[in-house]
């Protein structure tokens, strides 16, 4: 981190601005730099008392503990490391930061009066943040406001991630019924501070503490100025050029980034055929545009998807790009078609992408929100959710995962003549796949027709790559072949498989160069 970062804060001891050498909590450091983080000048580390007697613990004296372990401030609530004082008999132990609060902290970007220290023995609850303090607290007796020291610095506006516009940092919101907060789904006290939007009709209330948890979510506006420009940046077109426009103003002809031809607008396909669409890689038949010169077809929704987005997984923008062969690191599913890029790190499938943060979904009775910090196990499907979070119910114990989220409703497959829907209740205690024959855990979401009383498991329906497109190019080193291998739903006549010898026909992999190798995905890899 840049030392700049530190020229807005001052030191814990003396209260001097931070120029030279400084010694910094490695716990605040991790977090976030704030009015409360335990900075301190390298000189004044040395000139620490060894002991002091503090009002919010008058029975005993604190003594200065210079380890580097951890330790949790009783006043702050926070985890910091580096020296302290503390109370060993009675486990009491508070952060240098907190030992000598400066008596005013003056911000007028942040609040157009001085606020000024009051120590007290008791607890209070704050007025910005609505959540409770200890003894420390900042007052601002021209609004008559109790607060936080962290929370004399909020920031006015922010732009969250999850929200299209931007939120305002309010002490109270009048004339409001009762408010959820959008992110953890719990009451929000609506006569203590939280952040809302001032759109009419967003009703968009969430939690100090919610909002500001993450750093990564949101963005500090400066000026009330910048609001209206950010929330226009964030739409840039994918169509490069409208050709026609029809009369109800409908572009009906255009150029696509991700299209060399022309595409034309059609209500419906011409012809009766199973397409898919080039971006989403879902079945289309109607409002779409297409290439009067290649088969090359987009619904009209996937087309008209934002080059450059803000997705709410991130305040930083999102870039659409399209690939033949992508892992999507949100379902998992390997595919061809249009993918968002989110922060250089992540392929965002648009199945994923067309998501929203809080949703109603079939299979569950309540709403569902996502949950980045939800790490268990995923309802649909019974895997287990690592890293990214999950979409979760606020009123019982239920989650899903993108994947299960992002499947098909309905889907036809050669084992029955109807469509097979995705069905989310089993009563029966033993169930079987009918394409694998396979025990089936009835607890998990599956394929089903009731007519004919078939079922099955989701990856039995679909195979191993669903939304791949029939030709692509798999790169070598993803099968362990010295060639590249091109991927085919279906063959004609039943090759021999290079690997286990018996005929297959479905999801074939064939060597690209003149090996003739060839082979189903179900066989084991190995080095051939
Ligand atoms: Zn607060
Ligand atoms: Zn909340
Ligand atoms: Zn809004
Ligand atoms: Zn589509
Ligand atoms: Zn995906
Ligand atoms: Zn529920
Ligand atoms: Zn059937
Ligand atoms: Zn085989």
């Amino acid at each position: 981190m840049a030392i700049d970062v530190f020229k807005r804060f001052s030191c814990s001891w003396c209260h001097e601005p931070l120029t030279d050498a400084i010694y910094v909590c490695f716990d605040c450091l991790l977090k976030k730099v704030s009015t409360d983080s335990f900075i301190i000048h390298k000189k004044c580390l040395d000139e620490l008392p060894t002991e002091i007697d503090h009002l919010t613990h008058r029975l005993h004296t604190l003594i200065l503990n210079r380890s580097d372990s951890d330790y949790l401030c009783n006043l702050c609530q926070k985890q910091h490391s580096g020296p302290y004082y503390g109370c060993s008999l009675c486990h009491f132990n508070i952060n240098v930061e907190c030992a000598w609060p400066r008596s005013t902290v003056e911000d007028r970007s942040h609040h157009q009066h001085p606020f000024t220290l009051l120590r007290r023995q008791y607890s209070f609850i704050c007025d910005a943040c609505g959540t409770e303090g200890n003894c420390i607290s900042y007052i601002c007796s021209t609004c008559s406001l109790m607060v936080h020291k962290d929370c004399t610095s909020l920031p006015r506006i922010i732009k969250f991630s999850r929200h299209d516009h931007c939120i305002f940092h309010k002490y109270f919101l009048k004339d409001l019924t009762r408010q959820d907060c959008k992110i953890c789904f719990n009451e929000v006290k609506l006569d203590r501070g939280s952040y809302s939007c001032r759109k009419p009709g967003c009703n968009y209330v969430v939690h100090v503490n919610c909002v500001l948890e993450d750093e990564r979510l949101y963005k500090v506006i400066e000026d009330e100025k910048q609001c209206e420009e950010l929330e226009e940046k964030s739409m840039q077109s994918s169509i490069i050029r409208v050709i026609e426009v029809n009369e109800a103003g409908e572009a009906t002809k255009i150029q696509h980034f991700s299209h060399q031809h022309c595409l034309v607008l059609a209500d419906k396909m011409e012809e009766e055929i199973d397409r898919k669409c080039d971006g989403c890689m879902l079945r289309i038949s109607n409002i779409l545009y297409y290439c009067s010169e290649c088969p090359f077809f987009l619904h009209k929704t996937c087309a008209e998807l934002p080059r450059i987005k803000q997705h709410w997984f991130r305040q930083t923008n999102a870039t659409l790009n399209f690939d033949s062969f992508l892992r999507c690191d949100f379902c998992h599913q390997y595919g061809s078609g249009f993918f968002y890029k989110i922060r250089e790190y992540w392929d965002m499938c648009l199945r994923c992408a067309k998501v929203a943060d809080i949703i109603e979904c079939e299979g569950h009775q309540h709403f569902l929100f996502f949950d980045f910090k939800y790490r268990e196990k995923c309802n649909g499907c019974g895997a287990n959710i690592i890293g990214k979070g999950a979409f979760r119910c606020g009123k019982c114990r239920f989650a899903l995962d993108f994947g299960c989220l992002t499947l098909p409703h309905s889907v036809l497959h050669k084992i029955d003549e109807h469509k097979l829907k995705h069905t989310y209740h089993d009563d029966k205690e033993q169930s079987y796949c009918d394409i694998c024959e396979q025990y089936r855990d009835p607890s998990f979401w599956y394929y089903s027709c009731s007519i004919c009383d078939t079922s099955a498991h989701p990856e039995c329906v679909f195979g191993q790559f669903p939304f791949l497109n029939d030709g692509v190019t798999i790169p070598p080193y993803y099968f362990n072949h010295h060639h590249a291998l091109k991927f085919f739903r279906k063959v004609e006549g039943f090759p021999e498989c290079s690997r286990c010898g018996k005929f297959c026909q479905e999801e074939i992999l064939k060597c690209k160069s003149t090996c003739s190798y060839i082979f189903h995905y179900k066989c084991p890899r190995g080095q051939y």
